[in-house]
């Protein structure tokens, strides 16, 4: 049997963690998809559970032994029900890409349309990129947000009216502001369209309630488990009880094969973390922190995208600084600040040196950091991107930046 623990048996990949952890430690995590689970949470996607197969659902499994691991995919279905007023859930999408690709299995034909938002607008590369395989099966066409940061519904009924799409998709990984699903709905069911919603990014908002919910207004939603929701990495479709048969036989077997229960267990404890009092705090506190991120940038004269946010993130558009995306991106991390350079909308720069930087403050908020904490971040962003080429500054910034963290330790007792 093999015994080794892995101090004894891979010093150099235990080194490698250690290092991770150590950045994860010392650094201010400021990327808005990102965030940190529980011990709890790493403990059971740690667990035996990695080690069944359990190809099928509950019930109705293609492997014997699956009486323990029905136990925790029944739980995390129920629980996420709970927490989002879901009809059906399947929690098995391996990620949130993958969930995505399911429900396009499931609900269209090859050559069928898609009506989702302009990328440079705030869509992901899931929605159809040209550079995804998606977008050579399926006809995906776009609408944008006006010049006040809205999504313009103008536009998006024409667009639905001349396509007649069969899927309306709303939801997106760079757009900061709430959406209004009704009015969305209303235009879908003037054309016919399916209504489906991609939460990825805003599941945990919604959760605590600080964010509307589309669930028990749309066909269908997806979503990842591990941005704002604080789980384990991975994905979650909800949809009607008419389109229950149809997702969970396009999640397997038409794309994925056995499930990851260790994963599964892991969003069930993420669930009922999040149906606590707390979560609700916890989300109202990340609202709250981009609100003074909003404010300071404002001051420091940057152009805010969408004209600033309701929700945890922020997409700011850093060229009237004379500099562009990548560098700052770069000098951040120099200042031990980690966010990801983004397009704007319409941008005029090329996605490898884009004129923005996107950043949120769901994981900071996880760590316990407030509004004075986050005046103090917004000062060290501004004096890193005018001073991006001083490597002393950068450093002297990353030195306060180390100290402001040991007072918000993350994991004590790992590794
Ligand atoms: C992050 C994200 C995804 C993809 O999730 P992965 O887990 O990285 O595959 C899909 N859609 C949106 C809107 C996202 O923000």
């Amino acid at each position: 049997m093999h015994t080794h623990t892995l101090k004894e048996f891979d010093p150099i990949v235990l080194g490698s963690i250690k290092k991770e952890q150590q950045r994860q430690e010392e650094g201010l995590e400021m990327i808005p998809s990102e965030n940190f689970v529980s011990p709890a949470v790493l403990e059971a996607l740690g667990s035996v559970l990695t080690n069944k197969y359990s190809e099928g659902y509950a019930g109705k499994r293609y492997y014997g032994g699956c009486e323990f691991i029905d136990e925790v995919e029944t739980l995390a279905i129920e629980r996420a029900k709970l927490l989002f007023g879901a009809e059906h859930v399947n929690v098995q999408p391996l990620s949130g890409a993958p969930a995505n690709v399911a429900v396009y299995f499931a609900l269209l034909q090859p050559g069928d349309t898609v009506l989702g938002m302009d990328l440079s607008h705030g869509g992901h590369l899931t929605h159809g990129h040209p550079v995804t395989y998606m977008a050579k099966i399926f006809n995906f066409i776009r609408y944008k947000t006006d010049k006040d940061g809205k999504i313009d519904l103008d536009n998006l009924r024409n667009m639905a009216l001349e396509h007649k799409p069969k899927i309306i998709l709303v939801g997106y990984s760079a757009y900061s502001r709430e959406i209004e699903y009704e009015k969305i709905k209303a235009i879908a069911d003037e054309v016919g369209a399916i209504t489906m919603a991609d939460i990825a990014h805003i599941a945990g908002l919604i959760a605590g309630g600080q964010m509307n919910n589309p669930v028990p207004l749309f066909d269908v939603v997806t979503t990842t488990t591990h941005k704002t929701l604080r789980g384990p990495r991975g994905g979650m479709i909800m949809c009607k009880e008419k389109y229950a048969s149809a997702i969970d036989k396009a999640v397997f077997p038409g794309l994925q094969g056995g499930p990851h229960e260790n994963n599964i267990a892991a969003k069930a404890i993420a669930f009922k973390e999040a149906l606590l009092p707390e979560f609700k705090e916890y989300t109202a506190q990340i609202k709250k922190n981009a609100k003074v991120l909003e404010k300071k940038f404002n001051e420091f004269g940057y152009k805010l995208c969408f004209g600033g946010t309701d929700n945890h993130l922020l997409l700011i558009d850093v060229t009237m600084k004379g500099i562009g995306g990548k560098q700052a991106q770069i000098a951040l991390d120099k200042a031990g600040i980690t966010v990801n350079k983004n397009m704007i909308p319409d941008d005029t720069r090329s996605p490898f040196d884009p004129s923005g930087i996107r950043l949120g403050t769901p994981a900071l908020t996880t760590r316990g950091m407030k509004e004075a904490e986050m005046e103090t971040i917004a000062t060290w962003i501004n004096e890193v991107i005018m001073n991006h080429d001083n490597e002393a500054k950068l450093a002297e910034i990353k030195t306060q930046v180390k100290e402001l963290t040991k007072k918000f330790p993350l994991y004590p007792t790992l590794v």
